[in-house]
């Protein structure tokens, strides 16, 4: 029998090795959408395989990024018929394109390194979005801590329960507004867009409001087009003064002018700082729930966002319950708006 040299078994493992991390990262900067199609870990083979290669190749990928940059936003597309989703059924997701920049947050930057000469805490503020579509994820957001926001899209199937119920907890409850992205991928109802007049856009953005009772705020959903146009985002900052809510720039494109507008016109604002959840295995939310900590530790204060996944879920409900041994401390989102005169 023949032997096989050891070194070139070497090769042959480090040559698959490189071929599957490839295809990995390939697949999740190209192809985006299949692979984050699900939410339920019911969901077969595929997926777990994808989350396998995306842990193997999450280092790597890591280490051929700046450090803070790269996340894209998931959106919940409702693929499914609206009256079958009562149910616990795995809900469809539809990843996002658009591309966000992290680290570029200047105006919290002066907040407070003081905090620690002041005696406060360091604080933390969670945001969960992309609520409304599914039961499960109600579910598993509803049993956070009361401290952490929830977003809802608006006439979703499950929009009016989960704001009511997150209401009734005494929870910081928002409307995730749908604002169109760069690529056309679909906003579902009440979706903002470039093209409306200001007319048009302020009577859905006013009916998106209407349709959730009791909420504080807003956040963008994908926008990544929508919110670098000043005067859509005008007509978007004058709607939400008239109705007295609080803006959230979500931060899904660099070059977003949400923020600031939102300041000029008075609104109380902050902007996201880290996305706890684009890489949906444990390792990487963990990961980017230091980096939450190393950010509010050197600001202060920092915010993150994350999505109603299992995972996200899960892996929130049991840290939460940490944040001693961190020395920050959970506040609500309201604690950590800032407010400026407007400018107007
Ligand atoms: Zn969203």
């Amino acid at each position: 029998m023949k032997v096989v040299p050891i070194k070139r078994m070497m090769r042959l493992f480090v040559s698959l090795y490189i071929g599957l991390t490839a295809c990995a990262l390939f697949a999740h900067e190209s192809h985006p959408v299949p692979y984050h199609a699900q939410v339920s870990t019911e969901s077969v083979s595929f997926p777990a395989l994808t989350s396998w290669l995306a842990s193997l190749t999450a280092p790597l990928k890591s280490a051929m990024e700046p450090s803070g940059k790269d996340q894209s936003e998931f959106i919940m597309f409702d693929a499914l018929n609206p009256e079958q989703q009562d149910d616990d059924r795995p809900l469809m997701l539809q990843t996002i394109d658009d591309r966000v920049v992290e680290g570029q947050k200047p105006e919290s930057s002066t907040l407070s390194r003081d905090s620690s000469l002041l005696g406060r805490k360091v604080r933390i503020a969670i945001l969960i979005d992309d609520l409304g579509y599914n039961r499960r994820g109600m579910l598993g957001a509803l049993q956070l801590p009361k401290e952490v926001a929830l977003a809802i899209l608006p006439m979703t199937p499950f929009a009016h329960q989960t704001a009511v119920r997150s209401k009734e907890q005494g929870r910081l409850t928002m409307l995730h507004a749908p604002m169109e992205n760069e690529r056309e991928l679909k906003l579902g109802p009440g979706g903002l867009y470039a093209r409306m007049s200001e007319t048009e856009l302020k009577t859905a953005l006013t009916k998106d409001i209407d349709s959730l009772p009791g909420i504080q705020g807003v956040n963008n959903h994908m926008g990544s087009l929508l919110t670098a146009d000043q005067q859509s985002m005008d007509w978007v900052m004058q709607t939400l003064k008239q109705h007295h809510l609080f803006f959230i720039d979500s931060l899904t494109s660099s070059h977003s002018v949400a923020g600031v507008t939102a300041k000029r016109y008075g609104l109380k604002t902050t902007t996201r700082d880290v996305f706890l959840d684009n890489i949906r295995t444990e390792k990487a939310i963990d990961r980017q729930f230091s980096r939450l900590i190393k950010l509010a530790k050197h600001r202060g204060q920092a915010m993150a966002i994350g999505h109603p996944y299992p995972e996200t879920l899960s892996y929130l409900k049991k840290r939460l319950t940490q944040l001693n041994k961190d020395d920050v401390v959970l506040v609500p989102l309201s604690q950590i708006l800032s407010y400026h005169a407007p400018s107007l």
